[in-house]
């Protein structure tokens, strides 16, 4: 039966590259026209971690080096990179649609998604982005900047912005009414670019919205059945990378909350998934949440692997 279907897509659908990317997505392409074959409607959503600080460091050496090419702030380079990453995919969407000759429209919206100006991640920036410094560079961009510099794993340091969560997405009419037609929309890329409201004025800030939580104020805003996120790995495991690593076919979101208590995802890679995930159910525990890789996107809809979260 034909289901709505929100599909996030990690990095590992893309490469670091253009080059990379144009192969990827030729692979990336083919479950998603699956599923679309199938008979379902699919709405996609991806990350843009590597190639949003590509764009950004790119961008940032060259205002370095030539004083007439201007600093990019990090909003215009989440607009840049859903655009890059857009291009290609809707692109090899379209080609893969057109290979079993179907006909559909295949379009990337660029969306803005309003976060809480009072947002508790505003007063901890914590995800690093663009280059590294050393210590004193980093001293001087705090002081003719403004921005907040950090120590980044021993590697340098990166600046840091904040990481506050999606409150409504911008262009939802516009995106509910395309999906309606059934056109093949991709969407809130990279997490959407964070605004903020002024009045009747949206202000573009420097921060970064986890995908899994855009593509999840998606899927309650588009009454989708199912949200899947595909990712680097068939299931979600308790003891993950351990001697007693168990990897999980259903859980129930009590369980998964009791997993999270007990620290088994890791902050910032699968916690935001589960949490995603449990935060959809909630919505409406008659609703499906499915982690799997992308080679398993068709098969796991199927029922036959990934990690389920369910209501019951
Ligand atoms: P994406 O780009 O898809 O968002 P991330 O790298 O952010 O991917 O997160 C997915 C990764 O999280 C997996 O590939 C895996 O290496 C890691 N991971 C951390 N904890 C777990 C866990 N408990 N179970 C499975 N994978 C986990
Ligand atoms: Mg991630």
């Amino acid at each position: 039966m034909s289901k709505k279907i929100v599909i996030a897509l990690g990095g590992n659908a893309f490469g670091d590259t253009p080059k990379e990317q144009l192969e990827a997505v030729k692979k990336t392409a083919r479950p998603i026209v699956d599923l679309i074959e199938a008979g379902n409607q699919v709405i996609l959503t991806h990350g843009n971690g590597p190639q949003v600080g590509m764009i950004n460091t790119a961008l940032g050496k060259a205002a370095e080096i030539d004083d007439k090419i201007p600093d990019i702030d990090f909003p215009e380079c989440g607009a840049m990179s859903q655009g890059y990453i857009g291009f290609h995919l809707q692109s090899a969407v379209r080609e893969e649609l057109r290979n079993r000759n179907m006909g559909k429209s295949v379009a990337s919206i660029i969306t803005q998604v309003i976060v809480d100006k009072n947002d508790k991640a505003f007063e901890n920036p914590t995800k690093p982005v663009g280059i590294f410094y050393t210590k004193e560079e980093a001293e001087k961009i705090e002081k003719e900047k403004g921005y907040i510099m950090a120590e980044d794993s021993g590697r340098g340091y990166r600046r840091v912005v904040p990481s506050p969560m999606p409150e409504k997405i911008v262009e939802a009419e516009i995106i509910k009414d395309l999906v309606e037609k059934e056109h093949v929309l991709i969407t809130v890329g990279g997490g959407g670019i964070p605004v903020i409201e002024n009045g009747n004025q949206l202000q573009g800030i420097p921060a970064v919205i986890d995908k899994d939580f855009a593509s999840e104020r998606l899927a309650e805003l588009l009454e989708a059945d199912y949200l899947i996120i595909l990712t680097g790995v068939e299931k979600v495991a308790v003891n993950f990378g351990k001697p007693d690593q168990k990897w999980l076919d259903e859980i129930s979101v009590s369980e998964a909350e009791q997993y999270i208590k007990e620290g088994h995802f890791a902050p910032g890679s699968m916690l935001p998934k589960v949490e995603a995930a449990i935060k959809f159910i909630k919505s409406n525990p008659d609703k499906k949440a499915l982690i799997t890789s992308l080679e398993k996107a068709k098969d796991g809809i199927n029922g036959l692997t990934g990690t389920v979260i369910t209501g019951k």
